[in-house]
């Protein structure tokens, strides 16, 4: 299991544990009480309340069954119990799903924040942030203008590995990102033999990056 994933997990099983302690008032919570349905549904029912979206909501009820997966390895004694529980989780993710809309998001809004760029746009970023800093390499450079000619190759490195020749990617990819030529893999949680890690190479003249740990391995 990947790091992020066992890191949402944990996430999830704190907040009900939380919730339990200090809503509930029930002290020293442990992961059994996961196998009370009354105490586990005022969860579901108190992230409800919070706002959550219908996809962390959905995230809760998987992290809880991987969470139960886990305690009916450890204690097969109640993998029973836990059997039952699954198929209940099942009902409750999709009465879930038929009752809660998905939240549409408003482009308008976004953009405003800062937080949505139309991909017309970036590919004008993208490419002003590369004309600067090749007319930098072909230009005089360095000197008092050194920091911030430092920031344009820097900020043109990025929205490149970001926008530009590849689809977007999680950052996990490009922070594991190996040397061309090199072995091994930096992942840390990386559990494959002979494991080459994540590397872009050339094809013909395409740019390809080799990602060795994703649903979609070449992009
Ligand atoms: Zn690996």
């Amino acid at each position: 299991m990947a790091d992020a994933t066992l890191g949402n997990i944990l996430e999830t099983l704190y907040l009900f544990l939380g919730f339990l302690e200090h809503h509930l008032g029930i002290c020293s919570p442990s992961l059994l009480n996961l196998l009370k349905a009354e105490e586990y549904i005022q969860f579901i029912s108190f992230s409800v309340a919070k706002g959550r979206t219908i996809g962390s909501l959905t995230n809760i009820i998987s992290h809880t069954k991987k969470a139960l997966t886990w305690l009916s390895n450890s204690s097969p004694q109640l993998a029973t119990r836990i059997r039952a529980l699954n198929f209940w989780l099942d009902t409750v993710r999709k009465q879930m799903v038929q009752a809660i809309p998905k939240k549409k998001r408003d482009v308008g809004q976004m953009e405003a924040a800062g937080k949505w760029e139309d991909a017309s746009k970036l590919v004008v970023l993208v490419d002003k942030f590369v004309r600067d800093v090749t007319a930098w390499i072909g230009g005089v450079g360095g000197g008092e203008l050194a920091h911030a000619l430092a920031r344009t190759l820097h900020n043109a490195a990025l929205a490149s590995c970001m926008f530009s020749h590849l689809p977007p990617v999680r950052l996990v990819c490009w922070r594991t990102l190996q040397i061309p030529g090199s072995g091994g893999c930096s992942k840390r949680d990386c559990s494959k033999p002979a494991c080459n890690g994540n590397k872009l190479y050339y094809r013909g003249e395409a740019l390809h990056l080799l990602l060795s740990h994703y649903k979609v391995d070449e992009k």
